[in-house]
């Protein structure tokens, strides 16, 4: 127990220091979970996710087999001559789904709403249905939730047969609640229930990085009363990755489940859902532009325009079955149409890419799943240990720095590189910003320490014991400083020698113990006799000095004569019954007027102090 308190009591600074540094870092992520501070991180943390994305988006390769049918800018300023306003004429994608159905896609998706209310011309709808009917095992379209009031819009109330059940063996996740969703055709949801939804939120700083996997939509009764219980809908991607799953590789998914670590099982697929059942899609690179890298891209005016030529027996722009076997989506990348920003790896709108990238995702197994909090505080409190430790065990300044460098730069590789290998993204901004906060903090910790144990260092090399005056080394040195700033201003100052008189007999008649106690008391009463700025030093033995800095001689002598009549009216208690008086003699010397060495200036004031002794004691002593 005596060794603990020890310890404790040696290492005190030290444990000091470790405690004030833990309590910053403490402090540190008390302030996180403020709703301000907790924007800022997450909007700095999503800067980090979109670098790493553009770093490990040229390894990936995008599957060849998602082609995307595009509605880009030249397509849409083609149709909108030909059906002189958008949406265009329902028969239109009817023939489109008629056209490429025929070549044997895998499936056709259309990132299109056939909204209820729009641009609603009865046969051309007709002939939309009729192609969803007659194509509805591998044909999808979307429906789109939102939260408009009742009054506005009147909650559509949907077939039971497009939603799923979900089987939550996990309580963390919440899927979004939506309150309304925007009617679409009703005659196209009696004939297909491939119909997901396309909700696409943005990020706080208006990036899409992710997509609602499930959401949560009510049911509804007659007298209006709304019921979310286990109504939950997909995402139109997710419906048809399921599909294909079951259908050409035998996954057998009947019923779906989102595991204990917040997985939602596919087969042998898994697709890790955040904890509002989000989906954080891992990038494929640019979008939008047509690249070895990114999805077969084709536009819609091709498309048409193939087709107007197979029909008239034309040279057609396209290869024959060129989307044989294919999984195409038909959607828009058209600037005037959305108002979606962008993506990290692009600076061109996603629009339907969002589809195509979600469904690679699926089939390469490899979307984004964030490492659990108590993995990253590990990480954080690693790196912060290592902040310190390069600090307080490595004496260099530069090497520290270099050491902290290269760890903090290390770490960025491997969250790079367990983004690209594991599809783990790991928190950059905290682990980073509290080694850096721990790393700067300890330096002033250990500069501070340092500065403590100089000054102490100085103070025992300069201090003498027992008087707590200035040593003689001090005197020596300080003097030789005060000739050269005299020298320098001109200005003199002057040199007080005190002997305390007869302080042999006083030992010898009280004892050592109480000639100690009379010379503290002698010090004590010196430097309450002049100024802060003035230096009291123990010469040696009983005998002291005073440095009066900027005094000349008469001053000097009157301090001098001043200290004297001081210590003889004062009595000194050697105990409650015995007080004793003592006297001193002085001796003074002016630089530059009486002397201008320090060792001539020390022999003057030593001659006036003898001529005081011999003059009997008690006075300032002069050269006669
Ligand atoms: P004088 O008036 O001529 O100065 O007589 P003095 O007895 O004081 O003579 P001197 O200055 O030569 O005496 C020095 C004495 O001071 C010797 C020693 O006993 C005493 N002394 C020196 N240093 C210490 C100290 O640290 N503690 C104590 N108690 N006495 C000291
Ligand atoms: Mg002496
Ligand atoms: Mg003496």
């Amino acid at each position: 127990m005596r060794n603990i308190f020890n310890f404790i009591y040696r290492h005190r600074l030290d444990l000091l220091s470790a405690f004030i540094l833990f309590a910053l870092i403490f402090f540190t992520f008390i302030i996180f979970p403020k709703e301000e501070t907790k924007n800022i991180i997450n909007i700095l943390e999503n800067k980090t996710f979109d670098i790493r994305q553009n770093i490990i988006a040229k390894d990936k390769h995008v599957n060849k087999d998602i082609v995307i049918v595009t509605v880009d800018d030249p397509s849409y300023e083609y149709l909108i001559e030909e059906y002189g306003d958008w949406p265009i004429p329902r028969n239109v994608h009817a023939q489109i789904l008629n056209f490429i159905q025929e070549q044997k896609p895998k499936y056709v998706a259309f990132d299109f709403m056939f909204i209820k209310s729009l641009n609603r011309i009865p046969n051309s709808d007709n002939l939309l249905i009729e192609s969803f009917k007659k194509y509805k095992d591998n044909t999808y379209t979307a429906i789109n939730f939102d939260d408009y009031s009742y009054e506005l819009r009147k909650p559509p109330i949907l077939d039971p047969k497009l939603k799923s059940n979900i089987k939550f063996n996990s309580n963390k996740i919440l899927p979004e609640r939506f309150s309304n969703c925007r009617p679409i055709l009703n005659e196209l949801i009696q004939v297909t229930e491939n119909i997901g939804h396309i909700n696409t939120p943005k990020s706080d700083d208006g990036f899409i990085r992710s997509i609602p996997a499930i959401i949560n939509y009510p049911k509804f009764n007659n007298d209006n009363y709304n019921e979310y219980e286990d109504n939950y809908y997909l995402y139109m991607t997710i419906k048809l990755a399921i599909d294909y799953l079951n259908k050409y590789e035998n996954a057998n998914i009947k019923e779906l489940v989102v595991d204990s670590n917040n997985n939602l099982i596919l087969g042998n697929r898994k697709i890790p859902l955040t904890n509002d059942a989000q989906v954080i899609l891992n990038w494929y690179g640019e979008t939008g532009v047509e690249s070895d890298k990114t999805f077969q891209y084709v536009s819609f005016w091709k498309v048409l325009k193939s087709m107007q030529a197979k029909e008239q027996g034309l040279k057609p722009l396209l290869p024959d079955n060129f989307f044989n076997n294919k999984f195409v989506y038909i959607g828009t990348n058209v600037f005037s149409l959305s108002d979606i920003k962008t993506v990290p790896t692009s600076k061109y709108l996603p629009g339907v890419e969002i589809h195509a990238t979600l469904l690679n995702n699926i089939l390469d197994n490899n979307l984004i799943h964030k490492a659990s909090v108590p993995y990253n505080i590990i990480i954080t409190v690693v790196l912060t240990l290592m902040a310190v430790f390069t600090v307080f065990k490595i004496r260099s300044v530069y090497i520290s720095v270099c050491f902290f460098i290269l760890f903090t730069g290390l770490y960025l590789y491997f969250s790079t590189y367990v983004m690209t290998k594991y599809n783990v993204w790991v928190w950059i901004i905290i682990p980073v910003a509290v080694s850096i906060f721990a790393f700067v903090c300890s330096f002033l910790i250990k500069y501070l320490l340092k500065s403590r144990d100089f000054e102490y260092t100085y103070k025992l090399a300069t201090t003498d014991g027992l008087t707590e005056l200035y040593n003689h080394r001090f005197f020596q040195e300080q003097l030789r400083l005060n000739i050269k700033k005299s020298d320098k201003t001109k200005i003199p100052f002057s040199l007080i020698i005190i002997d305390i008189d007869f302080f042999k007999k006083f030992n010898d008649k009280y004892g050592h113990q109480a000639g100690d106690a009379v010379l503290k008391h002698v010090a004590k009463t010196l430097k309450s006799c002049v100024r802060n700025e003035d230096f009291v030093c123990r010469y040696g033995g009983e005998e002291m000095t005073i440095i009066l800095n900027n005094t000349n001689r008469d001053t000097a002598v009157r301090i001098a004569n001043n200290i004297c009549n001081t210590i003889s009216s004062r009595e000194y208690e050697l105990n409650p019954d015995l007080s004793v008086n003592i006297t001193i003699s002085l001796g003074v010397a002016t630089y530059p007027v009486n002397a201008n060495t320090p060792t001539a200036l020390i022999e003057y004031a030593d001659k006036c102090l003898y001529n005081a002794k011999e003059n009997g004691r008690n006075r300032v002593g002069f050269i006669e």
